[in-house]
């Protein structure tokens, strides 16, 4: 096997090596299958069963009441920024609420602004995205279709630590970067977006988790191809879905159930492995500044400044000769990112950890 190197990529980003490992034993054939899950049919026997079986395993993890589908889409979660206001927002009368908590939330509202009646309730702006809003630092209205907000925002490295309060409003959450991470509240939402990439599998599936009265509320005068009711009653196979991101989502959610036990589990290695980096953090007197504040930081990106530019540059060369790579922050938050999704194992905290003292020791 080619070496692999600790990928701290913010997406697309690190897989289970089982899962790796399972694709490419069964990429020539699929047990019973003889053929590829390339080059089968998306309406055979054998990918039904596919798509049926990475479902089931998305419901049984999140603990998804019968009233919620679960679609496989394409477009990416950029797609759903237009897709939900599209959906709910065209009739007269309707509006949605939204908390702007860093760069996806803001392309979030950026979209839904062109379709529909949108209001911010909270902006971060002020504090530069350090954190997300406190319950009781906004008001949502009982009026609104929706409130939206980001639980992860992946550039910024902000997390909600719990669901936002929106009264008896259903919330839309973009949950790209942290879909399945912990376990969810999952009555409080109407509806759910995720793109694979981040923590779930390759990109090209976006998955969306939608609840019937909000199916019910999605209007008709969109294309056909944008419309969730016609992908629910297809059982998103409507068109070709994207087979082999279908069947990585599967075997990742294989992973978490059969090798992790569950989102509880998952969630405990999580918290740890966050712990571990900002404890780095905290301990080095002032050389690395986390940029999340305390009860906001994101377990999922974790993202610090050191002094200067010119260390940062370094540590992120240096990390990389060590074996530690994709370290480089966002452009627009600088610094260093270390993106530790669901798949990076606690041996890759680690070695991250060790290289921040060596480098500490070596630049104080
Ligand atoms: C990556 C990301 C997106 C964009 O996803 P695409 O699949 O590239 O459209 C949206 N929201 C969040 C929180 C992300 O991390």
């Amino acid at each position: 096997m080619n070496e692999r190197v600790f990928n701290f990529s913010p997406g697309p980003a690190t897989l289970p090596l089982p899962v790796l490992q399972e694709a490419q034993q069964n990429l020539l054939a699929l047990p019973g299958a003889g053929a590829s899950i390339l080059e089968i049919s998306h309406r055979s026997k054998t990918f039904e069963q596919i798509i049926a079986q990475a479902e089931h395993n998305i419901r049984q993890l999140l603990r998804l009441p019968q009233e919620y589908h679960v679609l496989f889409l394409q477009g990416g979660a950029s797609l759903q920024f237009s897709q939900v206001p599209m959906s709910f927002l065209h009739a007269p009368g309707r509006y949605a609420e939204y908390l702007v908590t860093g760069s996806w939330a803001k392309r979030a509202l950026a979209e839904a602004q062109r379709e529909g009646d949108v209001r911010v309730v909270w902006d971060g702006k002020s504090d530069n995205y350090r954190r997300v809003p406190k319950p009781g630092e906004y008001e949502t209205t009982p009026g609104a279709a929706y409130v939206h907000f980001t639980s992860n925002e992946t550039i910024q490295g902000v997390q909600f630590p719990s669901e936002p309060e929106a009264g008896r409003v259903p919330l839309v959450c973009d949950a790209s970067s942290d879909f399945l991470s912990r376990p969810i509240d999952v009555r409080r939402y109407g509806l759910i977006y995720a793109g694979a990439q981040k923590n779930v599998g390759p990109a090209g599936v976006t998955i969306v988790i939608i609840r019937q009265d909000l199916l019910e509320q999605v209007t008709d005068d969109l294309p056909t191809m944008l419309n969730y009711k016609v992908h629910v009653e297809h059982r998103s196979l409507y068109n070709t879905p994207p087979v082999f991101a279908v069947y990585i989502v599967l075997l990742v959610t294989r992973w978490l159930l059969e090798n992790i036990g569950g989102l509880e589990q998952m969630y405990a290695i999580n918290r740890q492995k966050a712990q571990m980096l900002y404890d780095a953090i905290d301990r080095s007197e002032g050389f690395y500044r986390a940029h999340a504040q305390p009860d906001s930081r994101s377990l999922m990106n974790v993202t610090w400044r050191l002094p200067n530019e010119e260390l940062e540059a370094e540590f992120v060369k240096q990390a990389k000769e060590a074996g530690l790579h994709e370290l480089k922050g966002h452009r627009s938050v600088g610094g260093i990112r270390a993106s530790i999704y669901n798949a990076m194992p606690v041996e890759g905290v680690r070695a991250l950890v060790q290289f921040m003292q060596h480098f500490h020791q070596k630049h104080a």
